[in-house]
């Protein structure tokens, strides 16, 4: 038994024969999977009544169940995806002109341990596999067309790298879901490994690193990662990393008041990032988490000053608003309050 939504378009020819399965039945199935977006078997109705019988039992369909819900006053909508085990993870809908963006998470609860994240705050459970992305992809795409994806829900995507990356190469396929390498984007907290693998797979995804703190006694503080890969060996893996795919890596830097928003720091990180050839900045400021009181949300002022000496440094950045604060949908903040009830 496997998982239809890990297998990829191409692959199915050959699942199909390994189950003595007649191989042209392939394009029937993908046009029902990826084309009528079948959840249930019994809906591929194009297919003969025995054989939606047989993918039934040997090629079944994810099940998920929406645990919880919640829409924001900006129109962002945030649900709880639940899988037969009872593990959930929050998957993030974002609306925007002419895009619908999804966020989506990797694993349940996080390792990493990045202080101001509530992801992490209580370690993690276990990795989705392929088909548990996808089915979470499915969930959000039941709300509309998905234009972009963005991998920056719960969990390290590259803490669980094979089983992303095979959903990410399921979603992106052509007779799959068919959505552009240039619209999905991976972001890590520094797994170096994972950074060098992603500059070989060929693949136009995009990356984005989160820094959040341009020396590393601060960020080993505030991001344990930074312990085994601390920010020499990771810019220079980033700096390789651009050479080599030329393409471009987006920092993610959030602002946490009194903590990593001074005007030295932000020359320290611009001076940072100029040693990747193609970089550029993004600017958030801090959502608010309920197991660090003592985080806070930087003031208007000083984001615009960190906006404007980068600029000067001529480094690329754009400042970026938190979305749907008000449904608790930054980070991990569902799944916490549901874990908490
Ligand atoms: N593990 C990956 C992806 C998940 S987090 C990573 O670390 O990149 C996605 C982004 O949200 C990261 O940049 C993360 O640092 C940031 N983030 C986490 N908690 C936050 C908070 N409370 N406020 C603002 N950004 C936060």
């Amino acid at each position: 038994m496997k998982k239809a939504w890990s297998i990829l378009p191409d692959e199915w020819k050959e699942e199909l024969k390994g189950r003595g399965l007649r191989p042209f039945r392939a394009d029937q199935i993908l046009q029902a999977l990826y084309r009528d977006w079948i959840d249930d078997w019994d809906k591929a109705t194009t297919l003969p009544k025995d054989l939606r019988q047989t993918m039934k039992s040997e090629f079944p369909l994810t099940e998920t169940k929406t645990l919880a819900e919640s829409v924001s006053s900006d129109g962002t909508k945030k649900l709880l995806v639940g899988f037969a085990d009872g593990a959930a993870v929050e998957t993030v809908l974002i609306p925007a002109t002419g895009r619908f963006t999804q966020c989506i998470s990797t694993q349940v609860g996080c390792a990493m341990g990045c202080a101001f994240c509530a992801s992490g705050a209580q370690g993690v459970v276990r990795s989705l596999a392929a088909d548990e992305i996808v089915a979470e992809y499915m969930a959000g795409r039941a709300a509309g067309e998905i234009t972009n994806i963005v991998v920056m829900g719960m969990g390290e995507p590259f803490a669980n790298y094979d089983e992303t990356m095979r959903a990410l190469r399921l979603i992106n396929a052509g007779r799959g879901p068919n959505l552009g390498a240039r619209h999905i984007t991976l972001s890590t907290c520094g797994v170096v490994p994972g950074i060098e693998r992603l500059a070989k797979e060929g693949i136009q995804f995009e990356l984005s690193v989160s820094l959040h703190a341009p020396d590393d006694e601060l960020r080993s503080e505030l991001m344990p990662v930074n312990r085994k890969w601390p920010l020499d060996v990771l810019m220079r893996t980033c700096a390789e990393y651009t050479r080599e795919t030329k393409r471009i890596i987006t920092f993610e830097y959030t602002v946490i008041r009194g903590v990593n928003d001074s005007r030295r720091q932000a020359e320290a990180l611009a001076a940072l990032v100029k040693r990747v050839p193609m970089a550029k900045v993004n600017l958030i400021p801090l959502s608010p988490v309920s197991h660090r009181p003592d985080f806070q949300t930087p003031d208007e002022s000083t984001m615009m000053m960190f906006l404007d000496v980068l600029m000067k440094a001529k480094v690329q950045t754009m400042l970026r608003r938190s979305r749907g604060k008000d449904a608790d949908a930054a980070c991990g903040q569902l799944r916490l309050r549901s874990i908490a009830k």
